[in-house]
């Protein structure tokens, strides 16, 4: 389908590096995808940022590109033929810097209105008052919670952070009507906790970064929602309601009942839609499979490693990950995976904690019953509600 249907109007590189290219649907519904650079490198490499612009009753585009990249993507557009005052909004698909860094230099030059779920609207906004003690109160609540080093935020966020706090934001998804005729916003999180699916008719879907072909996209943790809890509306307090991976469980649990009743759409994702020289066609509801497969195990294989005797998260990720996954940052990101798998493993029961960074093994193996029923219509095993973060 995605071979037959794509057209390409300016190569990239081998990674797919300033790629654009069209969608021409038979029914006169026409996307057009344009892969803005990433620098992630490593194992960690995501590849470039898909940024997709859907021509439908109203024209809009889906997120921007990472910081830095706004310019290149309106020059990109420009290359497409995209006349920037036809477009009507820009949609962003959630919070990550790779996907709405380049937001204000498009809102700016487009004069669009900025789209996003009502979870971005807040915790894009700073709260100095409210801020806990130890995070920085330059920074929006949505990065309280940040693993990267503060080298690294000095000089990717900071800027960005301030100009995005500026933005006025229309919310949009939770049954918060349609954006436009035929086209919805369905709130996915669990990767971040404000993740938008885009669904065009029943033609397409785009994912951003909840399900991507070759890499699983990471969970966040269910204690990130402990300091934005007063921020939110309440009826995201609860930990796992938005973060962690019991919520992005049943998020692709969700997604994989969309892509049942709409079989034939084209699923669009941020990330790796070309890569290696290579088309990635994405089987939606055999990929949520496959994810949903990793998740079960690498939480039994953390559960194996602590059958052998209490571990910290660090020894976790060292006896879980290649080296070559956890040299610079990527020792950070390991760690956010183990935690994030403890903690549906704590929820499940079949572990507790040591201390503050050591869990061990309780002799349960409830995890995957607990995995199967998330997001189920008899309900979860262990409800929304429940903690899973010990510490
Ligand atoms: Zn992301
Ligand atoms: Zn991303």
């Amino acid at each position: 389908m995605l071979q037959e249907v794509v057209r390409v109007i300016r190569e990239g590189d081998e990674r797919g590096n300033g790629m654009i290219v069209r969608f021409p649907f038979p029914s006169g519904l026409e996307i057009v995808g344009l892969a803005t650079k990433n620098f992630y490198g490593g194992d960690w490499d995501f590849g470039p940022s898909w940024n997709y612009l859907v021509y439908a009753d109203q024209t809009f585009l889906v997120d921007t590109g990472r910081v830095g990249m706004g310019a290149a993507l309106i020059e990109m557009l420009d290359i497409a033929g995209v006349s920037l005052a036809d477009i009507d909004s820009l949609i962003v698909s959630h919070g990550h810097e790779d996907h709405d860094g380049g937001l204000c230099e498009v809102a700016t030059a487009t004069g669009a209105k900025v789209r996003a779920h009502q979870i971005y609207e807040r915790l894009i906004r700073f709260f100095p008052d409210q801020a806990p003690a130890d995070v920085r109160k330059d920074f929006p609540a949505s990065c309280w919670h940040c693993f990267m080093p503060e080298s690294f935020s000095n000089e990717h966020c900071l800027a960005y952070h301030q100009a995005r706090n500026r933005l006025q934001v229309e919310t949009v998804g939770d049954g918060a009507g349609s954006l436009c005729e035929g086209v919805r916003a369905v709130h996915l999180p669990g990767h971040s906790p404000d993740a938008l699916a885009v669904l065009v008719g029943e033609e397409a879907i785009l994912l951003g970064d909840t399900v991507l072909p070759e890499i699983t996209p990471f969970p966040t943790r269910e204690a990130f929602s402990d300091p934005v809890r007063e921020i939110l509306p309440p009826a995201y307090s609860s930990p796992d309601s938005v973060y962690g991976l019991r919520a992005y469980i049943r998020s692709l649990k969700r997604l994989d009942e969309i892509a049942r009743q709409i079989p034939e759409a084209l699923a669009l994702p941020a990330h790796r839609l070309f890569y290696n020289r290579g088309w990635n066609e994405l089987d939606l509801r055999a990929r949520i499979d496959q994810i949903l497969d990793h998740h079960i195990q690498r939480s039994a294989h953390i559960l194996e490693i602590l059958k052998g005797g209490p571990r910290t998260v660090r020894e976790l990720a060292v006896e879980h990950f290649p080296a070559s996954a956890l040299e610079g940052v990527g020792i950070l990101m390991g760690e956010n995976e183990i935690i994030s798998h403890c903690e549906l493993l704590f929820a499940a029961g079949d572990v507790g904690p040591v201390d503050n960074e050591t869990y061990s093994a309780t002799g349960s193996t409830h995890f995957e019953s607990l995995i199967r029923s998330l997001g189920s219509e008899q309900g979860d095993m262990t409800g929304s509600g429940r903690a899973g973060h010990p510490f």
